[in-house]
């Protein structure tokens, strides 16, 4: 893989760009590619967005998300887009496979693949050019970064700024976690000038649920929380049932795992939550209890270190028993 900026001289000829990112983009895969779209499109490339899978409702506010295409749903026309694009910009993820059934096809095209991310591990193999440092808040940042040092941040205007913001709100935890560089300040401060309304981005990332979601937190705090206190550990467990009788669809239960946080003296949180389709894992932790390692072990999974995701295919009492032992395993570490 080689450094992203030798791609700056070539900006300005207009080409044929896909932008792509993980399944069930969050804030900052999802903010991010759309910034970027909007950037190359004032370039005068043509540009399109293409999202493995669906996301949620919150995020569908963010300027420019009606246009992105859903893999699930769109398969067909994707892939022609994917036949067709010079540029391919993978954001927000490092290894092809976090794009699930878009995995394939990325990988057999043949055009220019451009990484951008911030995730432990990258599979640089995988792209012609491109960026990763795990000291990044967001992708988003890297996004600004990126026009910044083009030398095009004159392009940047209030939608793309929004966009660059709601990613880099989301994944510093609003501001809090240890990736909130005086970088990621002064890049505030100058999306600030650029016209943007920072109140209306915390409305609508997270004052804009419906009456189940809040019920739902209560219901999964109250019932379903189980702490190991021998290894500063909370475990979170919703079953499918749940997930029914409160009518939770994607991005409703995002979140939920940093509530056990604030109990004192926690290391480590996990969240298993039984979809249709798997056992989807997540792990916060605090301090120094390595996550993506977690997940890695453990999970299928990664992330960062102190955040990470992963999956079992195993049923869900039986992920659940692999996660105690994994913590008995860790005890030297969770204590
Ligand atoms: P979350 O728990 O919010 O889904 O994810 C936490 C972090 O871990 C995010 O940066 C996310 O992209 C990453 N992540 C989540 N699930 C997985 C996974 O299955 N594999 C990998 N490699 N990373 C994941
Ligand atoms: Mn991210």
């Amino acid at each position: 893989m080689k450094p992203i900026k030798e791609i700056f001289a070539l900006l300005k000829e207009p080409k044929k760009v896909a932008i792509v990112m993980h399944q069930k983009p969050d804030a900052d895969a999802l903010g991010s590619s759309l910034a970027l779209a909007q950037f190359l499109q004032l370039l005068g490339h043509s540009v399109n967005v293409i999202s493995p899978t669906n996301w949620a409702d919150f995020l569908k506010w963010l300027p420019g998300c009606n246009e992105v295409i859903n893999y699930e749903g769109q398969q067909e026309k994707a892939n022609k887009i994917l036949d067709e694009t010079e540029w391919l910009f993978c954001l927000d993820f490092n290894t092809l496979h976090r794009t699930k059934k878009m995995a394939e096809k990325l990988a057999e095209i043949t055009c220019v693949k451009i990484l951008i991310d911030h995730h432990q591990q990258p599979d640089i193999q995988a792209f012609n050019f491109g960026i990763s440092n795990i000291s990044k808040s967001s992708t988003c940042e890297m996004v600004y970064d990126f026009i910044c040092e083009s030398g095009f941040s004159n392009l940047i205007n209030d939608s793309i700024a929004t966009c660059i913001y709601a990613g880099v709100v989301a994944d510093t935890g609003s501001f809090r976690f240890s990736s909130t560089s005086s970088d990621v300040h002064t890049l505030v401060a100058n999306l600030k000038q650029k016209g943007l309304e920072h109140m209306q981005v915390h409305n609508n990332l997270f004052d804009n649920f419906l009456e189940n979601r809040l019920r739902f937190i209560g219901h999964v705090l109250l019932n379903r929380m189980e702490i190991f206190y021998e290894f500063n550990t909370v475990l979170l467990t919703v079953p499918k049932s749940d997930l029914i009788k409160f009518k939770i669809k994607t991005g409703d239960s995002e979140g939920l795992v940093n509530y056990p946080q604030s109990i004192q003296g926690i290391k480590l949180v996990a969240i298993v939550i039984d979809r249709d389709e798997e056992r989807k894992w997540s792990f916060r932790s605090k301090g120094d209890f390595d996550c993506n390692s977690f997940a890695r072990k453990y999970f299928e999974g990664g992330g960062h270190f102190n955040a990470a995701g992963g999956r079992s295919s195993e049923s869900i009492e039986s992920t659940v028993t692999t996660f105690q032992n994994a913590i008995k395993e860790n005890k030297d570490l969770l204590q």
